[in-house]
């Protein structure tokens, strides 16, 4: 059953909603949204704190010169070299199911995500979600002739592409509040019970050529410093993610009621 069908709120058409709200249901293909943040509005700052932390330094802070120097410098050429750009797109939920949720890109295959939506109230719709650091980091990386610098600009990489995928969270936050509707935090494939293969529906909802990212036949990323996620989004979300509800209480990707409160991903 397709919800838009029982909207009673306005036309179905973005914008165009008679209570001055775009419809969740509403959003098509021509509709995906591609942006591109420049470095400047990203937090540097924190960038290099997670880059620490990845390379170890628990509390994002080393005092060794030579790392702290290798650092600087990966973050002065990755700010020449990041090329960020997100991607996002709007489809309604077709059918929430046990194991899962039926969209008109293809089934997202998660028990625990599907459990999720189903406790949403009003119109659902799932927000599928692409950002990348672009392909000229990882020539800069290859071309480096230093091991430890291509350990820095890998971490880097890394940290560059999930800080762009946390701006692209909040600007679907931000549309998902002009809309009256709240958002859940965002889910990836090949996490908790959704394997890697869910990339093909999210490749399928969105254009990739304009978001400017491929998948492979094995469902790997290009540019591999790419994060591919969806969210949910509906006039109620009751929980930012299903690890309250998830009876997994050894999980080590667990969040807390206090992280998912604050928004705050585990460090
Ligand atoms: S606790 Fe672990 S398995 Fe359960 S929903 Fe959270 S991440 Fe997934």
């Amino acid at each position: 059953m397709m919800e838009q069908e029982d909207c009673r709120r306005g036309s179905g058409q973005p914008g165009a909603c008679q209570e001055g709200r775009q419809c969740p249901g509403s959003a098509r293909s021509d509709l995906m949204l591609v942006l591109e943040p420049d470095m400047n509005s990203l937090n540097v700052e924190r960038i290099r704190e997670r880059t620490l932390r990845r390379l170890g330094y628990r509390r994002g802070k080393a005092t060794d010169s030579a790392i702290l120097n290798g650092i600087g410098e990966g973050l002065r050429v990755a700010a020449e070299a990041v090329q960020p750009r997100a991607a996002y797109r709007v489809l309604p939920v077709l059918e929430a199911g046990g194991d899962s949720i039926e969209t008109e890109a293809g089934p997202i295959n998660s028990a625990r995500f599907a459990r999720l939506v189903r406790m949403c109230a009003g119109q659902k719709a799932i927000v599928f979600m692409l950002a990348t650091v672009g392909p000229a980091l990882e020539k800069a990386c290859d071309s480096s002739e230093s091991l430890f610098q291509k350990v820095v600009y890998d971490a880097l990489g890394s940290e560059c592409a999930e800080t762009i995928a946390d701006w692209l969270e909040e600007e679907c936050e931000s549309w998902a509040e002009r809309s009256g509707l709240k958002i859940s935090a965002r889910f990836s494939p090949g996490y908790c019970d959704w394997a890697l293969d869910g990339q093909r529906t999210i490749f399928h909802a969105l254009d990739t050529e304009k978001a400017g990212v491929r998948l492979s036949a094995h469902c790997a990323m290009e540019p591999v410093k790419s994060v591919s996620s969806i969210a949910v989004a509906a006039e109620s979300v009751p929980y930012r993610n299903p690890c309250i509800l998830c009876p997994k209480k050894d999980c080590r990707w667990r969040r807390t009621r206090q992280e998912l409160e604050a928004g705050i991903p585990e460090a």
